[in-house]
């Protein structure tokens, strides 16, 4: 899951990254109206954390040209209390929820879950490949019942894996979706984490069929088949 965070407010904004972050979303911040439409038009985000009042291009302005451009993403709007008129005209330019600063985090995060899970993009709860099990809102992972620990890195992977099973994952897409943005990530350190999720995943169940494989020159994928 890759979120998309456009609010001046350092704090806040720093703030809502480091708590996603030990969600283990994958958060990328920036503090402007221009910035963060850039962002939000060229990079595949699963949803974005927009604030209403911003630098150079504000809130509502940047829903409507992203909804204009037939970009869907969910977009979750922040609003001062202050502002609290302007909640309508917010979700009239398509965004699909808003959240009155302050606010805690909890409510924060319960938003967001009930954004991804809308239909349109459907977010199943456990993802199923073979006997591997990953269920995304406990964090736990398990094969043929036995709990699989991970970090928060490799279980990020491996959802990513699973939510595309029998697809054939590029590096650069495994770091565009598992890493943040800014992070500096080297096509390398996404052979490193494949194979410590080898160690872990598939290693220890030699009855088992290996379900991480690699497809040469193209990247990797997971499946029973
Ligand atoms: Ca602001």
């Amino acid at each position: 899951m890759r979120i998309l965070v456009v609010e001046d407010e350092h704090r806040i904004a720093n703030s809502i990254k480091k708590g996603l972050e030990q969600e283990r979303y994958a958060v990328d911040v920036v503090y402007s109206g221009p910035d963060g439409y850039d962002l939000a038009s060229t990079e595949g985000y699963d949803l974005i954390i927009l604030d209403l009042l911003l630098p150079g291009m504000d809130g509502v302005t940047i829903c409507r040209e992203l909804r204009k451009n037939k970009i869907h993403i969910p977009i979750l709007m922040l609003t001062a209390k202050a502002q609290l008129q302007d909640k309508v005209e917010g979700l009239d330019s398509g965004a699909d929820d808003y959240l009155t600063k302050p606010f805690s985090f909890e409510e924060l995060l319960a938003r967001i879950r009930a954004l991804v899970r809308r239909p349109k993009n459907v977010i199943d709860e456990i993802l199923t490949v073979a006997e591997l099990q990953l269920n995304s809102k406990l964090k736990e992972v398990r094969r043929s019942g036995k709990v699989i620990q991970l970090s928060a890195k490799e279980f990020s992977l491996l959802e990513y894996l699973m939510r595309n099973a029998n697809k054939i994952l590029s590096k650069e897409q495994i770091i565009a979706h598992v890493w943040n943005y800014d992070a500096d990530i080297l096509p390398n350190t996404v052979e490193v984490y494949i194979r410590n999720l080898r160690n872990k995943i598939d290693a220890p169940f030699k009855n088992k069929k290996p379900l991480i494989q690699t497809v040469r020159g193209f990247g990797y994928k997971i499946s029973n088949n």
